[in-house]
């Protein structure tokens, strides 16, 4: 059944072939966070996947191999963040404006350029664990796949869809698009104000304890001090933790943890 037809009759979609449960099973046991969610989220999980490996391409780049444990693990992670988004396959629509999927070895290097207000152009390299674009293919590196880690609330493929969330209206600015009447809010302009001055308030103090640690000898951030960049990455890194290590996260970011809570997993 082509999807549009099953959109147009309200139909809703099943994998065409459900994962096998070695797979299945493997993929959960690497992830503590994902063992620990409910029997009923690892389900619409499991179904969610199989429906992502069915719309997306794996490239494997530079000669890598994509196995099916290797794209699972990927489908997986990425559906995470949006599988309370709706019944079906509603939740992968917030991915639909892609379909390639590109999966390098290791880091990759960017070549950059900037233009400084005097017009000199700098050239530079950047180092990438991963990359989103809007309505780009997503970039990852497998290394930094495999060095996902709920300890240090590590996981780039999450960081990388967020991203892909985040920049759903156009720009990534550490705001995705929210629901109606999120916590709430009577306008769609009054739930953007409110996600923006949580985020704001609790980026201005993962910044200053990363300035501190820098510059001071103070103790290091939990977090990836890249998440101090901006507010779009910081958004990104902070989710990747509220996936992997919700425990830990609750203690340092006590502030997001309502605000997540709210848009990651809306009440019903
Ligand atoms: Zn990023």
């Amino acid at each position: 059944m082509p999807r549009w037809l099953d959109r147009l009759l309200g139909r809703e979609r099943q994998p065409r072939r459900p994962l096998p449960d070695t797979l299945w099973q493997t993929t959960l046991e690497r992830s503590p966070y994902l063992t620990e969610l409910a029997a009923a989220e690892q389900s619409r999980l499991r179904e969610l996947s199989a429906l992502f490996l069915e719309d997306k391409e794996f490239h494997g780049a530079q000669g890598l191999q994509i196995t099916d444990a290797m794209a699972l693990t990927i489908a997986v992670q990425a559906c995470l963040p949006v599988m309370h988004f709706g019944a079906g396959d509603q939740p992968l629509r917030w991915y639909d404006d892609f379909v390639g999927i590109v999966v390098h070895p290791d880091e990759v290097v960017a070549q950059r350029e900037v233009v400084d207000e005097l017009g000199v152009v700098h050239a530079y390299e950047e180092t990438l664990a991963g990359e989103a674009m809007p309505e780009g293919p997503v970039m990852l590196s497998w290394q930094d796949v495999d060095a996902a880690s709920s300890e240090s609330g590590y996981n780039v493929v999450i960081h990388e869809f967020v991203h892909k969330l985040d920049m759903r209206d156009g720009t990534a600015d550490g705001c995705p698009p929210l629901p109606t009447g999120f916590m709430g809010r009577a306008s769609a302009r009054q739930a953007r104000e409110h996600w923006l001055a949580v985020l704001q308030t609790a980026y201005d103090r993962f910044r200053e304890a990363v300035i501190r640690a820098e510059r001071f000898g103070a103790e290091p951030t939990w977090l990836d001090p890249y998440g101090a960049e901006d507010l779009a990455e910081f958004y990104a890194v902070a989710s990747e933790a509220y996936f992997v290590n919700r425990a830990r996260f609750a203690q340092e970011f006590a502030m997001l943890l309502p605000l997540f809570d709210a848009y990651y997993r809306p009440q019903r």
